[in-house]
Formats: C-alpha cells, structure tokens, sequence
C-alpha cells in the first residue's frame, strides 16, 4: 500500500524546477533592484542588494516598498531629463 502524497502538485512548477523560471520584470523598484514574475508558474522573485535573485517573501516586498519610496523622492528632486526626441 502506498501512501497518497497530500502535496498541492504543480505541472508547472515541477516544469521550472528543470527548466528554469521565465522571469518577466513586473515593477522596477530601483534601476537596480526589480521584481519578476514568472510567466508559467507565477512564482515571484526579486533582485537583492548583494546582486542575487530572490524568491520575494513578505520581508523583501517590504524592504522594496521601502527602496521604492525612497527611490521616487529622489528621482523627482534630481529632475530627469527624460525627453527624448522620438523624431
Ligand atoms: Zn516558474
């Protein structure tokens, strides 16, 4: 007698443990650090200080809740110049 696997199973995710997640940016935090989502699964992963990507727990949407608000404050005070002669 086998026992039944209660586990939730995921065709998807199973598919992107072997071939890797297809990871779409979903929000620029900084013009370093961006949130992505994985396209099949929907998994949601984030760029760290220290270069790494991610998986985006609670503790990472808030530090780049922080980073954001702090990164939009500056970006307005600096006044970008942002248009480009699209001719
Ligand atoms: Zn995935």
């Amino acid at each position: 007698m086998k026992p039944q696997t209660s586990k939730s199973f995921s065709f998807a995710e199973v598919f992107c443990n072997i071939f890797g997640h297809q990871l779409k940016v979903s929000k620029n935090v900084t013009n370093h650090i961006h949130e992505y989502e994985c396209a099949k699964c929907g998994i949601e992963m984030t760029d760290t200080a220290n270069g790494f990507i991610a998986r985006l727990t609670p503790k990472f949407k808030e530090t780049n809740a922080y980073l954001a608000s702090f990164h939009e404050r500056r970006r307005q005070r600096r006044q970008q110049r942002t248009f480009v002669k699209a001719s």
